[in-house]
């Protein structure tokens, strides 16, 4: 399959390109300056030149481009939220001051055209399947597994006119105001099955377990093979702790934990192992319990005993949970994927809508409520959102203060409270956090933070943490995308290495369901493969 991406700044020239193969994205840039091509979205082309299928994204005067056959076919805006992505790591991973920079750029965004390939390659399985039994003998044997659960994930809805195939990765999307035709989703298409497991009354939550060993980018392979080809001498023997000590910063870098995270963590080994005759094998035991214990919550993450608790004692104060975190992380989806899980639980759900900044997050919350209810058939339990449409720092907490009244009232069990995302960053944004935390004084305060973000993550959960003042922190994470990071899972070091909070829960994707405990070893496993 002929397939490349490119990213250009707007003079044309380039500036990152995977495949090396230029040439068919110079017709279709003149075509985007000329305005001959089809804009499917505003900043967002299309164009078929030569056989060749190419859409380009516009975000911050940087362009992002990619060609592929054009006998492939996939939902256009699967490839759009994958051009996103890749400007998103781009211009995040450009804004750091790596060394090693380019080779981060590469495995990131590489990883995420990657996926996007897959997902082309498993749309024409899905379609040499349908198109007759001889297809089927040809290619069903051979069909990979992960391809096989790709496939079933799409999912048809009605446009209006036709039917149109949709990929359920992507039915939990309303943000940008797409909140319009939740009554036309399958709810089938919500939900997978092999996220909980029941035990006695409960449903759990399963443990994110095969998705960090999944598709390691290529080039990691080669580089691992390069690095243990390297050191493999040492192995049995005495090392040179400086040099591994620097291997393995490297690598955890690489991986996206912050450079002065990672220099922490192997010069406290240093300097526990300095004058040891120590193996490579002992030194990456200790790194491997160093890691262990950084992830390891010293604090219960029982969650739902704490709510089943509080529910079950005379008190009439629903448990009240707070999602916070920067915008776009994925708040609102989280928030609703805890809901469905309490839902399992027999808990009586109350939303509350206290994002009234951004335009169209109240609606958005809305179609995730209605979502809920019409997966909500088979529980005796409730769910329902709470709002008071938009309006300033006041009318958040006094909406918060109504929606726990009105809980409390209503025999709620639970109330989670959407806020809106902030840049952790800017004083004057996160100053309003505080006294939303001393109003509402929620029973927890999650932080919702991408395992995409890499760098800024140390930050970002450092100024969160700081934002409910003295006497108040956050209380756990819950680390979304993870599903679109491979094993460059080092966010979730730098976030629980700055701040002591533990990972609650991580995001694996799109639907309901697509919440998984944190695995300390599935992360640590990945860190120093
Ligand atoms: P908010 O602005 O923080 O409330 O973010 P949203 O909940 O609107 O999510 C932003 C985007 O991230 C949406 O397209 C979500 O479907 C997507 N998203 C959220 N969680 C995950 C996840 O775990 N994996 C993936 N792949 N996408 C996610």
């Amino acid at each position: 399959m002929s397939q490349s991406l490119v990213i250009f700044a707007p003079s044309g020239s380039v500036l990152y390109k995977y495949n090396n193969k230029l040439s068919p994205f110079n017709d279709f840039i003149s075509e985007i300056v000329n305005g001959t091509c089809t804009e499917l979205e505003p900043d967002f082309f299309t164009s078929t030149i030569n056989q060749k299928r190419l859409y380009c994204l516009k975000r911050k005067n940087t362009y992002a481009a990619i060609y592929f056959d054009a006998v492939s076919t996939l939902d256009s805006d699967k490839i759009k939220s994958c051009l996103v992505d890749v400007l998103k790591i781009y211009l995040k991973v450009t804004e750091e001051e790596l060394s090693d920079r380019s080779e981060k750029l590469q495995k990131l965004i590489d990883y995420q055209f990657n996926q996007l390939m897959k997902l082309l390659q498993a749309a024409k399985v899905a379609q040499s399947l349908e198109s007759g039994p001889e297809s089927k003998t040809n290619s069903g044997t051979s069909t990979p597994k992960k391809v096989q659960s790709q496939t079933k994930k799409t999912m048809r809805k009605w446009d209006g006119n036709q039917m149109v195939e949709v990929n359920a990765n992507e039915v939990l999307d309303y943000s940008e105001g797409k909140a319009g035709d939740d009554s036309a989703i399958n709810t089938d298409s919500l939900v997978s099955g092999d996220a909980f497991s029941q035990q006695d009354d409960l449903v759990l939550v399963n443990e994110l377990n095969d998705i960090l060993d999944e598709d390691v980018p290529s080039d990691e392979v080669s580089k691992k093979s390069g690095f243990f080809g390297k050191i493999s001498s040492y192995f049995g023997g005495p090392i040179d702790l400086d040099e591994v000590s620097k291997t393995f910063t490297d690598q955890f870098i690489s991986k996206n934990i912050a450079p002065a995270t990672a220099k922490t963590i192997t010069d406290k080994l240093n300097h526990e192992l300095k004058g040891k005759k120590i193996t490579l094998k002992d030194y990456k035991r200790a790194l491997t319990v160093e890691l262990t214990k950084i992830l390891t919550p010293n604090v219960s993450t029982d969650l739902l005993y704490d709510v089943k608790r509080n529910s079950s004692t005379s008190n009439s104060r629903p448990y009240v949970i707070s999602v916070v975190g920067v915008n776009g992380v994925g708040k609102s989806t989280n928030l609703a994927k805890l809901a469905y899980w309490f839902l399992q639980n027999n808990l009586n759900v109350l939303i509350c809508a206290c994002d009234t900044f951004r335009s169209g997050a109240v609606e958005q919350l809305k179609v995730h409520v209605n979502n809920l209810k019409r997966l909500n058939t088979t529980t005796n339990t409730k769910i329902d959102i709470f709002e008071k449409g938009y309006g300033g720092g006041d009318h958040v907490v006094a909406t918060a203060k109504l929606a726990i009244e009105f809980a409390g009232a209503e025999g709620f069990d639970i109330v989670l409270i959407d806020t809106a995302g902030r840049t952790h960053s800017n004083a004057k944004l996160m100053a309003p956090l505080k006294k939303f935390g001393d109003a509402a004084n929620p029973n927890k305060i999650i932080m919702v933070g991408e395992a995409l973000v890499g760098t800024d993550s140390v930050e970002q959960a450092v100024n969160f943490n700081n934002a409910f003042g003295n006497r108040r922190s956050l209380d756990f994470f819950i680390i979304s995308k993870v599903d679109t990071v491979g094993d460059l899972v080092g966010s979730m070091i730098n976030m629980v290495m700055a701040t002591k909070v533990p990972i609650l829960f991580v995001g694996t994707g799109q639907v309901y369901t697509d919440i998984k405990r944190l695995s300390v070893k599935s992360v640590v496993d990945a860190l120093m493969r």
